[in-house]
Parts: structure tokens; sequence; C-alpha cells
């Protein structure tokens, strides 16, 4: 078979990888493609929206099989125009991409057949929305109806914010016609995952879970971007609530699809939020998620062209060989993204990645010039790697990106923390103070490098005790597992957070006082009994030493943790001995 990918990204690398892998396929051409595509695949110049143009290059080499990458050619009606043609396609018509070209669309469908999804309202006027958004409150999430290339969901904080948003949209028109109506809905809280099916129409076969990450900087702060990583299985999705979403998301949607005279064709990606195990629908799109499709396809062991055709014949039977070993994609991005960036910057290392087992490096953003990759777009590579856990996926993912370097390049820390939380590791900072943040950030910084979440909060003893109680209180249902307390002066912090848990307690006394810390030392060590505070040494030491001690805690049930532990332990000696030899 000949087969055409339409698109240029990171998830039209993998899907060119895949297909390419198959025995029923001989050659893979992609349209655009990019650099790291090229190597694969016969690329051509032909953007993913120029729908006549496609079909003519298809027709004229005879493709048997092409497969859309992103969700614009199907929300304009590829799907339709090849159809027409006779020519075989994967991916919904234009009718049933609506689920994701219209949100208002997508909102009023799952309405009408009993979706989980946030409570909305629909307006095509701006003072009506703004009326009802006054009325019901902050936080309110504002979403343009049509396409917007992913910035089109706007959550709110303030009234000030989501009143901007719809002049954003509905005024300015920051999204053009996506703009002509907004969603209002209901801020959701828990935690985001995604679920993705294939379908026939009639019948589904589900793909494991997986978890983007939206938020350009660690610990989902900053502005969304088009995803900075992803992992796949997400831990949330528990097989209990994996028959919850098949049945009252997936299934009811495949079958209102039908009902409504669009059969649903393709993949149906269903953007979630799980909360006391009940999922809601956020927003469905028509295709595979950037960059959720890399670690899903990673894992993949069927014949992916198999499945598509299937799809594609209306006769979706088997069901999908998939992996054990979880897979983990961390983005690389181009300095400043996902504001604006510079292009054309020298890929170092990618030649020692390329001899490291279970690794695929997936490329977004990069052209292909005189034996060299350059970078060409705002997300430029998804390092992507397997492990037999996710812990060791996660580790192995970023012992890869270690070794890959181009000027002003950036990508989160913490991808797949999320998923490391549900499976125990997690540990609780607690500050007295902000001006306590350089040395307890140290903590934070050990912790990562051994792949462990922790959360840093500030809440004084004595200014601000009933915080210091109630964050003590609710550490075990949190998931926390050890909590690290920093302060200084008359350090009681510790003792009132061991007062009020059963969880590990340590102290980092902290030399902030006239007395240096002495005070800190004395009061964080002479705990009365029934009150046990371990306490480690003074400031920076103290800091590093309460993350090791952490993490050898949690190591006890986490043989991966002790891996790690070993590591960073033999590299710490290795860096005073270096030290030492350098005198
Ligand atoms: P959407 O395009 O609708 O998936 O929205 C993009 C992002 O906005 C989601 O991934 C969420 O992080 C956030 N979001 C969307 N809808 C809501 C909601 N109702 N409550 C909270 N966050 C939301």
């Amino acid at each position: 078979m000949k087969v055409l990918v339409i698109g240029g990204g990171g998830r039209e690398h993998a899907l060119a990888w895949k297909i390419a892998q198959s025995h029923l396929v001989k050659k893979v051409f992609c349209a655009p493609g990019n650099g790291g595509i090229s190597k694969i695949a016969t690329c051509l110049p032909i953007k993913a929206n120029d729908i006549e143009s496609l079909v003519k290059f298809v027709q004229k080499e005879g493709i048997d099989l092409t497969v859309v990458g992103p969700e614009e050619p199907l929300v304009m009606g590829i799907v339709d125009e090849f159809e027409k043609r006779g020519l075989r396609i994967f991916g919904p018509k234009k009718e049933a991409a609506t689920i994701e070209g219209s949100k208002v669309f997508a909102k009023e469908f799952m309405k009408k057949y009993n979706i989980p999804t946030a409570d909305f309202a629909i307006f095509s006027d701006p003072d009506e929305a703004k009326a009802y958004i006054k009325e019901k409150g902050v936080p309110i999430v504002v979403k343009a109806d049509g396409l917007a290339a992913g910035k089109g969901a706007i959550p709110a904080k303030t009234l000030e914010e989501a009143l901007s948003a719809v002049d954003l949209i509905m005024i300015k028109r920051a999204f053009g016609k996506a703009g002509e109506r907004v969603v209002i809905e209901e801020f959701l809280e828990g935690e985001e995952a995604s679920f993705l099916v294939l379908t026939d129409g009639e019948n589904v076969v589900p793909f494991p879970s997986s978890q983007d990450h939206k938020p350009v900087f660690d610990d989902d702060k900053g502005p969304n971007t088009g995803g900075m990583g992803a992992y796949s299985p997400a831990p949330v999705i528990t097989p209990e609530i994996e028959t919850h979403i098949m049945e009252d998301i997936i299934y009811p949607t495949i079958k209102g699809m039908a009902n409504e005279g669009t059969p649903y064709k393709g993949v149906l990606y269903a953007g979630l939020i799980i909360k006391d195990k009940k999922a809601k629908v956020l927003e469905f799109n028509c295709r595979f998620g950037d960059p959720e499709a890399q670690p899903l396809l990673m894992r993949l062991k069927s014949d992916l062209v198999k499945a598509l055709n299937a799809v594609v014949d209306g006769n979706l039977k088997e069901t999908l060989e998939i992996d054990p070993s979880p897979a983990v994609c961390v983005v690389m991005a181009s300095g400043g993204y996902p504001s604006s960036y510079e292009k054309g910057k020298l890929i170092k290392g990618l030649e020692v990645v390329e001899k490291m087992d279970d690794v695929e490096v997936f490329h977004a953003g990069t052209v292909y010039k005189e034996n060299n990759f350059y970078t060409s777009g705002g997300r430029v590579i998804g390092v992507t790697a397997k492990g037999k856990n996710l812990p060791a996926a996660i580790a192995h993912a970023y012992k890869a990106v270690s070794q890959i370097h181009f000027e002003g390049v950036h990508y989160r820390k913490d991808i797949g923390f999320k998923a490391l939380k549900h499976l125990g590791r997690f540990v609780g900072i607690v500050m007295g103070s902000l001006s306590d943040k350089d040395i307890m950030f140290e903590t934070k910084r050990i912790l990562q490098k051994l792949f462990i979440p922790s959360e840093i909060t500030v809440a004084s003893a004595h200014r601000s005790p009933e915080r210091a109680i109630f964050f003590a209180k609710k550490a075990i249902e949190r998931g926390m597992k050890v909590i690290i307390c920093g302060a200084g002066y008359a350090n009681h912090l510790a003792g009132l957070i061991a007062a009020h848990t059963t969880l590990p307690v340590i102290a980092v006394p902290l030399s902030s006082s006239p007395l240096m810390g002495f005070d800190a030392l004395i009061s964080s060590v002479q705990m009365p009994a029934g009150v046990p505070v371990a306490v480690v040494s003074l400031d920076k030491a103290g800091a590093k030493n309460a993350a090791i001690l952490a993490a050898q805690i949690l190591a006890l049930s986490d043989s991966e943790l002790q891996d790690e532990l070993k590591r960073m332990k033999k590299q710490m000696a290795e860096e005073v001995e270096m030290a030492a030899r350098a005198l």
C-alpha cells in the first residue's frame, strides 16, 4: 500500500513512523511533513488544508489510504471530498468533525444525550454573555465556538478576565469567525486526562488512557501551549473509571452521532476532567492528540494500518495490542515559545539518542539541511521513551532529553509527575516565610532530580497557624507521604505540623534570626514524646538532606527510587572528589 499522512507535527511523525512499520505498506508520503519525517517518508510541499492539491496528488500517485493528522482539514470536509471521488481516507466527515469544529454543537449534543460535561450557556451577543458572567460569578470559562488553534478556551479567575475574554473573542474577533458565538461554562476542578478511541461509527476500540501537559512551565504555570509533554497510561483513570468513561461518555457519543445521521468514523478524542471518580467532558477532538499520539503509538504493538483500514471499511472488530510498558513524551521547545521565538538553531545530540533503546525522537518543528536538523517551530521535538514502569519511563525520557541541545531550548522538568503522585511519590514542603524560598527551593530541586513531585506552601506556625494545621490535616488525603518544614527563629512549624499528621515530618532549621539558626535548631529538635520531628542540618545542606531523607523514606517501597538515589549519591560523592582534586 501507498499511504499519505496529512500534517507536519510530532503527531504526524509518530503516525508516519508507525505506519511505515506495517507489512502492508510499501511507501509513506507526508504533506507537508517536517525534517524528521523526511527521514522515513517522502515529504510533499502541499499544505494540510489545501484539499484540492491533496486530492490531485492522491489520484496521480495512486495512494491507497490517506490518514489525516490535524483537525482543520477534517472540519473543512476533506473526508467528504475524498469519498466523493472514491478515495480511501481515515477520519470523520465534515458534519461529524463538527464535534470539535463547534463547541456550541458539542455542548448541545452532550446535553441532548446526557453526556456528563460542565453546565453552560451559549451567546451570540457579547452584552448578554457579560450579563450571564456577572450573574454566575467566577471562576468561569469562556470559549470561542469555532476552531482557534487551541487558544479559544479561556478559564477566568476574576470577573475582569472573564469580561475581557468576551471582548477578545466576540468584539476584537481574535479568532475570526470562530468568535461569532461563545460558550460560557462552569469551571471544573479535577485532574485532566485524555481518552482516545478508534471507531468505525458503530464498533469502538479504546486506546489506553493518557495525559497532556498544556501550560508551558512546571507545576502547570504560565500560558497554555499546544502541549509540552504526555504520558500513557494515566493512573487517574483507574479500570473502574475507564468502564464509566466507555459506558457514560464514549458509547453514548458514538450512538448519538449515528442517531443524528452523522456517524462518527475515525479517532475520537475525549478531553476529560476527573473528580471523585467521575469523568466530565471538557472537549471532544476529531483526531489524535499531539503530543498524546506519541506515547500512545509508541505503546501500540498491533499493526496501525490494519486498524485504520478496518475503521475505513466499517469492520473494526479486533482490539489493539498494547505494550504494558508506559511511555512518556517530553517536548523540547524553542526559547520564547508559546510567544515569539527564533528559528534555525542547530539541534545537537540526536545521534547519541538514536543509539538508545526504547527512545524515539518525534520531530515537530524541524528542517533537515546538509546532514543537520535545525529548529523551525515552537515545539521542536518530542523525546518519547518507554520504561518498565512510569518512573523508569520518565527517567529514561529525561536521560535522552539531557543529551539533546539547541540554543534557547526549554522544556518542562515535571512531565508525568501527576502520575507519580498517584503512585505514592509526593512530598509536601512548608516554609514559614516567603523569604525562606531560596533555600527551600533547593529541596524542591533535589526532589525533582529524583523524579519526586512536591508542592511548596507558605504557612507560619505563629502568623498563620490555621493554614499550617489545615495543610497538615489534608496532607494524607492529598497523597503526600512526607512533609518537610523549613523555618527560622523559634521554629515551631515542624512541631505544629507533626502534631496534626501521622506522616513523617522533617525539619530544616534556618539561620534567619540574630541567633543564626541556633534558636530554630533547638526548637525543632526538642519535641515532646509523641510528636516526632526528624531534624536535619541548617540551611542549604539541610534543605538538600531533607529532600534525600524524604526520598529514602519513599524508596522503602519504591525500588526504582532506590536506584535513582544510589545514582544521585554516587554523583554527589564524585562532585566532592572532583572539587577536592581541583584544589
Ligand atoms: P478545551 O479546548 O475546551 O479543552 O479547553 C482547553 C483547556 O482549558 C482544557 O484543557 C482545560 O485545561 C481548560 N478548561 C476548559 N474547560 C474547562 C472547564 N469547564 N473548567 C476548567 N478548565 C477548563
